[in-house]
């Protein structure tokens, strides 16, 4: 049998860990026949909760399941992970100016990145979800400076499966017949998702839809879905955004099937002119624990703005952290 993984998860006892805890307790992410070893980071206020749901894991007799232990203190949450999921973060309260936030997370984010450089393993692999997640993995990174940038990440997979499922839904074709659908820059509102190399049942997307869906309704609808599902449901989108990290991380430790590519918010080498060690959101392919940006794709004038106002965002909140000593 293969050897136990360590994961641990930051702010399980909330509503993304709940989605998030039981299908890699199943063997959603990292595959039927690997043992995961949980290890749950929970605020001091909320470990009990957390405490709850391993009651729950515990009921579910999960044969992967080879420890289950809640954890208040990053320092020991961290001790032997392989694998991150950084999901807690601090949201924004009322009349919380973004430098608040920035400084609540980097708190967080910097306790975090210290406890993973002194205590993960060699192979770790981070994707941040709490947000500003981009940012936060950035901040992260900076204090873990024993452990390689790039295994700091920040998932856009959740912003790639909208913009899926939006070209899907337009064209008629299932979602199995696209490939090649890629979100560039900050997971936020600026985010630009391209379907200029997409392709449905192996065709150009782009001589499926007109440029006025594009730029007029599937970039605002992709981009706002999370507002969306909120005024729907009266709750945030926990369910998928679980699904996506769980697919981040398959995809990340498991590869990208041939003639496709995952979004990955990584930290920048400089490709397509995203200033070096912007944590920024590419296509990337993977294999066996590494990932590379897609290289060499034609960016369009109408691709170069949405990705450049992206990008200014990042560098802004970069600036902003910087400021605060935070990186
Ligand atoms: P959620 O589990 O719903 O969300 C957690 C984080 O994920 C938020 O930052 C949220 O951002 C972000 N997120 C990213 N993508 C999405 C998406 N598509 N939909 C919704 N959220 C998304 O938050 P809860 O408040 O239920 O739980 C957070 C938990 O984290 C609490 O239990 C808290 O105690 C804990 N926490 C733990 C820390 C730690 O372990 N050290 C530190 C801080 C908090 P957004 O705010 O933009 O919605």
């Amino acid at each position: 049998p293969a050897a136990p993984v360590t994961v641990t998860v930051t702010g399980a006892a909330g509503q993304i860990g709940y989605a998030l805890l039981f299908r890699i307790a199943s063997g959603a992410m990292l595959g039927p026949e690997v043992p995961v070893r949980l290890r749950l980071l929970e605020v001091p206020a909320a470990a009990r909760a957390a405490e709850g749901t391993v009651l729950e894991l515990m009921d579910c007799a999960f044969p992967l399941v080879a420890g289950l232990d809640v954890f208040d203190d990053p320092a020991k949450a961290f001790d032997g992970a392989n694998v991150g999921l950084l999901v807690g973060a601090r949201p924004r309260g009322p009349g919380m100016e973004r430098a608040d936030l920035l400084a609540a997370n980097g708190g967080i984010f910097s306790v975090q990145g210290r406890a993973i450089n002194d205590g993960a393993a060699g192979d770790f692999k981070a994707v941040v979800v709490g947000n500003p997640a981009n940012t936060n993995a950035l901040i992260a990174a900076s204090h873990a400076p024993d452990v390689p940038a790039s295994r700091f990440t920040a998932m856009t997979r959740l912003d790639h499966d909208r913009a899926v499922a939006q070209l899907a839904a337009k064209t008629g074709a299932p979602v199995s017949a696209i490939r090649k659908v890629a979100i560039w820059g900050n997971h936020s509102a600026s985010q630009y998702p391209d379907i200029t190399h997409a392709t449905v049942d192996g065709g150009p997307a782009t001589d499926l839809v007109d440029q006025s869906w594009i730029a007029g309704e599937f970039i605002p609808r992709v981009a706002k879905r999370g507002a969306e599902i909120i005024s729907v449901r009266g709750g945030s989108s926990a369910a998928s955004a679980a699904n996506a990290a769980i697919a981040h991380m398959r995809l990340w430790v498991h590869g990208t099937r041939a003639g496709d590519w995952t979004s990955m918010a990584v930290p920048s080498d400089g490709s397509y002119g995203v200033p070096e060690g912007l944590v920024s959101s590419f296509p990337v392919t993977t294999a066996a624990g590494d990932y590379n940006i897609v290289q060499g794709l034609d960016i369009s004038v109408f691709a170069r703005g949405r990705i450049d106002a992206s990008v200014a965002e990042l560098a802004s909140e970069r600036d902003a952290v910087k400021g605060l000593g935070l990186v």
